[in-house]
């Protein structure tokens, strides 16, 4: 029997499909070990044939196979050629991507655990093998767990009782899962009226993609589960994604109660061994239903029902290292191979996929009320240029500081949130809201301090830094800013018997810090919680009362045309913790520029009055989803080399252009906007399409030009310019 395997080798010369022979009945989806350029690697089989494609004595035999069951699923191999294609990799690359990194590397053992049994306890033993006749005599007992056992008994003793037949060593596979919550009974609820008319209409519709709209405390929840429970019943698996931070003990608690075993629950909170028992729980169809963050879109399901994908506007869906792949174009593939639903869920859908709902290529549930039409929280705009006018130079505003002495005085707890992404790069004048933006691309730009200059990340124009204010002669400007920590010195100081807990990059650490932090505050045990983008999501704090978020503007103005979108996102996520049990909630804004309309639509909860606005603007400036955005990035150890292949980029897509110049809105190489990371220097061709037409083409140019120490590789649509 022979069979194809790919080798487990990132390279693309290593990119085809070798034959060996092997043992009869090897399946297609093993492991296995294979001698390879003098040396021993690990392959996957892709195939299996009965007889060879070339010359049968030209043909090596595997070394071994690994797994009873084959590691991956049929469906693996469809995708592997699809991500393999998209997106450029070596398919090797592909298939990596389903298999828990345990596995890889032969680290498979370490999930094994030894036991040893009695074989035949009528082995005859002479008189002096006392250690021996011992050990036989240790296992009538039971079967014991070997390395203990041979601590007890004396591995040479055992190793001989084993060699002559008495005993026998077998292996078991350990699991790990930690069942949390499990033993608590379910107790199902009652779905509302617009629960079960969600469902029917996701149950009816032809259409694969279905995004659910609603606001914050809506009860998508309720139906992305009760969804699953229904795919559950008629025997078929589910997918359920969530980012890493809304995997929260809570809600951890409420999926073992609700599914017990059937889930397999992949969080950061897993030690390796764990998350492999979990993987093979799913792939042994022990376990029906994987959750976890973007990487468990590639969980090893067959039969698949359902797949969900919750805040499904989450940058972190986007993968940052090769394959950069999108979550949701996987998602897609998957769903149309098993013919089942992708849900996707957010009180504030990416513009790109809610448009898709306008024109009817997804379907559409809106969910415009929480449960029990309980009232969203009230928000409040605290403009900071009268704050600065009035002479309050503190980072609270006085209605801010008067909500928090009442929240406090009424026993509730608050949260102060923090914008600090892109902080201390945008200059912003505290007399007026003036922020510079770049005169080609109408965004906001970032300063760069080892320069003294202000740069457009989207052209690469540079600009002198300000002394003065050009709208309003001020000289407040501002480019440095406040920090947690300075917050948190300053509440010490307006309120001096608070408890309060900071939560930032600085004080999280280890794999469950922000865990720690937040079950602290779930159990009350400070009454604030100061934090930046981290405490945005997924939290339930029922006394939570009061949220103020410190500069509500500093992501606006951040150097990106999705700084509007990521506003209003945030300001919403963070609104929807104030006020989720019984009490009212409020929420206070802080901002330099009251009048901005991402503000206003974000305060009065006006999804669908941002979106309009924002798609109009979108379609007149040409961005995305009217424009791909595309970077080619070069970095290398050295300048000389990296320029080398820089220019090669940039000579052969110029070749494109002069083909099909109506395709290029913006065309340009340079400097990137940090211009070494990691003792690497950074270059970047930077473009701006029409359409994803010529990215097959880009893609090949930046494959072929990478060589060496040298990468280049394709960025679309980055979430991030730096
Ligand atoms: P979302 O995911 O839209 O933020 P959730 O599903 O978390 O909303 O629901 C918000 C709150 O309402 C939760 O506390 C949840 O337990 C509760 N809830 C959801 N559905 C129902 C229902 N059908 N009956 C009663 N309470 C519900
Ligand atoms: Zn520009």
């Amino acid at each position: 029997m022979y069979c194809q395997v790919i080798v487990d080798i990132a390279h693309s010369r290593v990119d085809k499909v070798f034959e060996y022979s092997c043992p009869e009945g090897t399946a297609a989806g093993s492991r296995v070990k294979v001698p390879f350029g003098g040396r021993v690697e690990e392959g996957f089989v892709i195939s299996t044939s009965d007889s060879p494609s070339f010359d049968a004595r030209k043909i090596k035999p595997v070394r071994c196979v690994y797994d009873e069951q084959p590691a991956l699923i049929p469906e693996c191999f469809r995708l592997m050629e699809n991500i393999a294609a998209r997106y450029r990799v070596p398919k090797a690359v592909a298939l990596r991507l389903f298999l828990p990194s345990e596995m890889r590397l032969g680290r498979v053992s370490e999930v094994y655990k030894n036991y040893i049994r009695l074989a035949d306890p009528t082995i005859p033993l002479s008189k002096s093998a006392k250690n021996q006749q011992a050990a036989l005599d240790g296992l009538r007992g039971g079967d014991r767990e070997y390395t203990a056992f041979c601590e007890e008994f004396g591995r040479s003793a055992v190793a001989a009782l084993v060699k002559k037949g008495g005993a026998e060593v077998y292996k078991v596979r350990r699991t790990r899962s930690p069942m949390l919550g499990e033993d608590e009974p379910f107790e199902p609820v009652a779905l509302t009226p617009a629960q079960r008319e969600a469902l029917a209409y996701i149950e009816s519709s032809p259409k694969t993609v279905q995004l659910i709209h609603g606001v914050t405390g809506s009860g998508k929840t309720e139906i992305y589960l009760s969804y699953i429970a229904e795919v559950l019943k008629r025997g078929r698996t589910a997918i359920f994604l969530v980012p890493e931070i809304s995997l929260t003990p809570q809600m951890l608690r409420q999926l073992r109660r609700r599914f017990g075993s059937a889930a397999a629950i992949m969080h950061s909170g897993l030690s390796a061994g764990e998350r492999f028992d979990e993987w093979w729980r799913l792939r042994s169809g022990e376990a029906k239903i994987a959750i976890g963050a973007r990487s468990a879109i590639f969980a090893p399901l067959e039969n698949l029902g359902a797949i969900i994908i919750d805040e499904e506007h989450d940058s972190s869906y986007q993968s940052e290292t090769a394959p950069r792949y999108s979550t949701i174009d996987i998602a897609k593939l998957r769903a149309r191979y098993n013919g089942c639903k992708l849900i996707l869920g957010s009180a504030t859908p990416a513009v790109e996929d809610y448009i898709c709902a306008t024109e009817g290529r997804y379907g559409l549930v809106e969910l415009p009320q929480r449960i029990n039409k309980k009232p969203l929280p009230e928000v409040v705009i605290s403009d900071m240029r009268a704050e600065v006018r009035a002479g309050n130079n503190t980072a609270f505003s006085r209605a801010l500081r008067e909500e928090l002495a009442a929240t406090l005085g009424a026993g509730n707890q608050a949260i102060i949130f923090l914008n600090r992404r892109g902080y201390a790069k945008t200059v912003i004048c505290q007399d007026c809201g003036y922020v510079a933006k770049c005169v080609n691309c109408d965004v906001s730009l970032t300063y760069h301090s080892e320069e003294n200059c202000l740069k457009c990340h989207y052209c690469g124009a540079r600009y002198h830094m300000l002394s003065a204010c050009p709208e309003c002669g001020g000289v407040h400007l501002r480019y440095g800013g406040t920090g947690t920590q300075r917050v948190v010195a300053d509440l010490n100081r307006l309120f001096p018997s608070a408890r309060i807990l900071r939560m930032d990059n600085d004080t999280v650490t280890g794999k469950d810090g922000h865990y720690k932090i937040l079950s602290a505050f779930g159990r009350r045990e400070a009454d604030i919680l100061v934090g930046t983008q981290m405490i945005a999501k997924g939290h339930d704090f029922p006394s939570v009362t009061l949220v103020g978020i410190l500069d509500a503007d500093m992501s606006l103005h951040f150097s990106d045309y999705r700084s509007g979108e990521r506003t209003f996102q945030l300001i919403t996520q963070v609104a929807g913790r104030s006020g989720r049990a019984d009490e009212k909630g409020k929420v206070v804004l802080q901002t330099y520029s009251p009048e901005n309309y991402i503000l206003r639509y974000a305060v009065s909860y006006d999804y669908k009055g941002f979106f309009e606005n924002e798609i109009k603007i979108r379609r007149a400036t040409l961005f995305p989803p009217f424009s791909l955005i595309c970077r080619v990035m070069v970095t290398a150890e050295k300048d000389g080399p990296a320029l080398e292949v820089l220019k090669q980029v940039y000579f052969a897509i110029d070749e494109l252009r002069k083909a099909d110049g109506d395709e290029f809105i913006f065309f340009n190489k340079m400097h990137s906007p940090i211009k070494k990371l990691q003792g690497r220097v950074r270059y970047q061709v930077l473009m701006r399409l029409k359409s994803d037409k010529l990215l097959p083409k880009i893609y090949d140019i930046a494959v072929g030009a990478s060589s060496g120490d040298v990468l280049a590789y394709v960025e679309e649509n980055p979430a991030n310019l730096s």
